[in-house]
């Protein structure tokens, strides 16, 4: 076991944990998995919700699969639970991101088949401060990020992919 990987006992374990394989690859979580892009915005030209400034993003611990990457918080879902659950139970668990701070936008689904990863996309509640930080070994840190530096991050192939459409999503947002 390489010495920088941090004690079994301090990693969150859940029923769905384990690899699905997808074609000549695989992916992590059988039941699929999720995550919570969550945005914080600046004021508006006629309101009070105007385009999106920063999102929360993770710095994966280097032990992770394909660690040393920016991502969203999130993980594997438990046979018992929806996406949104999911996504919202991790970014507790490794962002400190409390769920009754989080207003749900929508979700963007990366389907694979046997597998699929939805990203659950949302905005702080109005009135809520959310001041995110890595709470478990699989961050090496979590933070608000500018949405003109996530470009600049060395980011998860799949969240590097699905950036502009989510970016899009989320300034789409009219309330
Ligand atoms: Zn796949």
């Amino acid at each position: 076991m390489p010495s920088r990987f941090p004690p079994r006992e301090t990693l969150h374990r859940h029923p769905g944990d384990g690899w699905v394989a997808c074609g000549d690859h695989r992916h992590w979580g059988l039941y699929g998995a999720a995550g919570l892009l969550l945005a914080r915005r600046g004021p508006g030209i006629r309101g009070p919700i105007g385009p999106v400034t920063d999102v929360v993003l993770q710095h994966r611990a280097v032990w992770s699969d394909q660690g040393g990457t920016w991502g969203v918080p999130g993980g594997a879902l438990a046979p018992d639970e929806t996406p949104v659950e999911g996504a919202l139970r991790e970014s507790l668990e490794e962002a400190a991101v409390e769920p009754r701070t989080v207003h749900v936008l929508g979700t963007h689904v990366l389907d694979h088949g046997p597998w699929a990863y939805t990203t659950v996309l949302a905005d702080v509640m109005p009135g809520a401060r959310v001041t995110p930080g890595a709470a478990d070994p699989e961050s090496l840190e979590v933070r608000w990020v500018a949405v003109d530096e996530v470009q600049t991050l060395p980011l998860l192939p799949a969240f590097a992919a699905a950036w502009p459409v989510l970016r899009a999503r989320l300034d789409d947002v009219r309330r």
